[in-house]
């Protein structure tokens, strides 16, 4: 068996193959590490690196941060009878250091540390009422065997009941096998990057000889390269697939567009109408159309994705169409609907609200094609949609399904075509990363007419100011979103429920309500009494926060807004400016801010342009954190962090496709191996 085969068998192999690692243990990490396979120990990446080596003296060392002194024990004392609490007072020419222990064997403690004797010990240093002390130390050596702790030391991030020394011991077994991997980078790359091989990196990270944060920078930066070319290969793989399956080649008639544009209250922009040529280009084919619709909140997706519909069922062929959330799902529908609908065409929306005899018959309906278009929540496509001759599937807000929703849903038709819809704007190597190998539409141009939205920004001690611009905008007939972090129990007041009481007292009961916690009969309710006028201010929580559209708007009050991220904001404060009214958005912030929380209310008070505002959060969210992945069950990268290694995604699709330029060329086995260590988890792709 060659080395490289044999390093694969090693590292696919389930974590109890290591000394000391038994079903418990491997369930335990588990959930820390991302899988059972020895691979995902060896990939689990260090979030610092302490520096062992010694401090020469206690008055030289850093509090807060982990040192390692050699000191002379002075004495050793209890804190009195029944206490659980021991100290051990060392010495050296600058001063004295305390070392801490709690239930601790006293007898123990007094043969490790006799009076008299020169120990080195390495821990977290921390001031105590201006003493220098450390807690449990890490490691305590006699001082002639200094070199027993080592210099450096990886720190993991843990789980309860494994410690970081256990951790490290572990992946340091992984590390002793002789594991060869065959390179699979391009000498000329890992030459002008300075990159070390695969093995070398993982040297770095788990083991470095010592401190270098330009060595350890390099190796993730290598690593987070090959986890991107895994994933693009993969992805790229995938869309090969998908390419070859069958998909009804729809053909419409020729007046559609006319007849759509006469329907419509407006003029389309020119990205709109791009954005409908790409669709229509795509849909013509006899593939699955895989493409991302991307614009900024306002910039008219709906539109888009409402003549895709119409042109779908003018083809004969039934539509899907997906929104994260029910109170969305309605707002989909509708405004589909009242585009769609003049035209003919019929459309049903399933969502829990309904009752069980109405979704029947919807069910029914779609099942014999009775129905072109049907809109909801993944929730519904779940149990039991079928559909007479599915074409084509819309999905809103892409980032909030789970990836197993996708892969489901796919499974309800034959291969049908797929338009994905972002508010997310996003650079197209990222979106490749993330999202998988989608082609893109964009749209970068705001409806002619919109008024830029002012935003304020002010303290929650000037609510009564709030309260009266409110109340005049009212007067005007104008109409008011009101949004609050929570939904109720809040000390100051802010929470949806007890803001809407006072309101309504204000304002003379034109004050609805509309929270996640009502029923959804409730919640669409208030949205319509909104919508129709017969309320003036709607208090919500983040329901609203994305799709819903109400032209006659014109003020956004956000309350808590330090306690919102810049994106959400963003997306909030789109609810406004949408008619020709100029419009506002006022954040209602709790001082003292923090400096990020500052930075995200200042941005947006400069700008509205999303994709500057998009940039602007990448900077401020810490790696992983961005898009909402977490939420969206898409799985973190190991390596790849989006903040930092932008720059090697364009590189690594390149790469990916001079790789795959033949299609029907297998790729090598290096290449295979590497997939299978550094691609996706299963599912991760967007295949539909
Ligand atoms: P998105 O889904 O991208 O956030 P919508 O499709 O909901 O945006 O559109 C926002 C608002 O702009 C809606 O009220 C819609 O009717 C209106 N709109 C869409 N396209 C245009 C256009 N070309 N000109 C003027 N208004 C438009
Ligand atoms: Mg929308």
């Amino acid at each position: 068996m060659r080395d490289f085969d044999k390093a694969i068998d090693f590292l696919t192999a389930d974590l109890t193959v290591l000394d000391g690692v038994g079903e418990k243990l491997a369930d335990r990490l588990k959930d820390l590490i991302g899988g059972r396979k020895v691979l995902d120990l060896l990939f689990h990446r260090p979030h610092r690196w302490a520096d062992r080596s010694r401090v020469d003296r206690f008055d030289l060392t850093e509090t807060d941060e982990i040192q390692t002194v050699v000191g002379i024990v002075q004495n050793v004392s209890s804190g009195g009878r029944g206490s659980k609490l021991q100290k051990i007072r060392l010495a050296d020419d600058s001063g004295f250091l305390t070392l801490v222990f709690f239930n601790s064997n006293a007898g123990y403690l007094q043969k490790q540390f006799p009076v008299g004797r020169a120990v080195a010990v390495s821990g977290l240093v921390e001031d105590f009422h201006g003493q220098r002390q450390i807690t449990h130390p890490d490691y305590v050596e006699d001082a002639a065997h200094i070199a027993r702790i080592p210099l450096v030391e990886p720190i993991y991030p843990l789980t309860a009941g494994i410690t970081n020394r256990r951790l490290h011991g572990l992946i340091m077994q992984v590390l002793s096998h002789d594991l060869v991997f065959d390179e699979w980078l391009e000498p000329s790359l890992l030459t002008s990057r300075k990159w070390t091989d695969m093995r070398a990196a993982l040297t770095t990270l788990h083991n470095p000889e010592k401190l270098d944060e330009d060595q350890i920078a390099l190796a993730l930066e290598r690593l987070a390269y090959d986890e991107a070319l895994a994933r693009a290969i993969t992805f790229r793989l995938q869309r090969l697939a998908t390419s070859k399956l069958p998909a009804p080649s729809l053909q419409s008639q020729s007046d559609l567009i006319e007849k759509f544009e006469r329907v419509l209250p407006f003029a389309l922009t020119n990205a709109q109408r791009r954005s409908m040529d790409d669709i229509e280009r795509d849909l013509a084919r006899d593939t699955p159309m895989q493409r991302m619709l991307q614009g900024d909140v306002g910039s008219g997706k709906t539109t888009v994705a409402a003549y895709a519909c119409a042109y779908a069922v003018t083809s004969q062929v039934q539509v899907a169409v997906m929104a994260p959330t029910e109170v969305l799902a309605r707002q989909l529908h509708k405004s589909i609907s009242e585009m769609v609908a003049p035209l003919g065409m019929s459309t049903a929306c399933l969502t829990g609200g309904i009752k069980a005899a109405d979704k029947r018959e919807t069910l029914e309906k779609a099942a014999r094609g009775e129905l072109d278009i049907v809109c909801g929540t993944h929730a519904l496509f779940q149990d039991g949609v079928a559909f007479d001759q599915l074409g084509l599937v819309i999905i809103d807000e892409q980032h909030r399904f789970g990836v197993n929703d996708r892969a489901r849903l796919a499974q309800k038709g034959v291969s049908p075509h797929l338009l994905i819809m972002s508010a997310t704007p996003i650079p197209r190597s990222l979106a490749m990363t993330v999202h998988g190998d989608v082609d893109l539409s964009i749209l970068d141009e705001k409806p002619a007419g919109r008024q830029p939205v002012e935003t304020r920004t002010l303290p929650a001690s000037r609510l009564d100011d709030v309260i009266s611009a409110v109340g005049r905008a009212i007067s005007r007939g104008e109409q008011v979103f009101w949004v609050c972090p929570r939904v109720e129990d809040d000390e100051d007041g802010s929470s949806a429920i007890a803001r809407h009481a006072m309101l309504d007292d204000i304002y003379e009961q034109k004050v609805g309500l509309v929270h996640g916690r009502l029923p959804s009969a409730a919640k669409e309710d208030a949205l319509e009494k909104f919508r129709t006028g017969e309320t003036s201010v709607l208090v919500a929580t983040t329901v609203i926060e994305v799709g819903v559209d109400v032209p006659g708007a014109t003020i956004m009050v956000i309350e808590g807004a330090e306690r919102f991220g810049l994106a959400q904001l963003h997306q909030l404060r789109g609810r406004v400016g949408r008619g020709t009214e100029k419009s506002y958005c006022l954040l209602v912030y709790t001082p003292p801010l923090g400096v990020t929380a500052k930075t995200r209310l200042d941005t947006l008070r400069k700008s509205e342009d999303g994709f500057y505002i998009a940039e602007v959060d990448f900077k401020l969210r810490g790696p992983g954190d961005i898009l909402g992945l977490a939420q969206s069950g898409m799985p973190d990268f190991r390596f790849l962090d989006l903040t930092r290694h932008q720059g090697l995604l364009a590189t690594s699709q390149k790469d990916a496709t001079i790789r795959l330029k033949t299609p029907d060329t297998p790729l090598s086995s290096a290449e295979t191996a590497l997939l299978q260590l550094l691609g996706p988890p299963e599912g991760a792709a967007s295949r539909i």
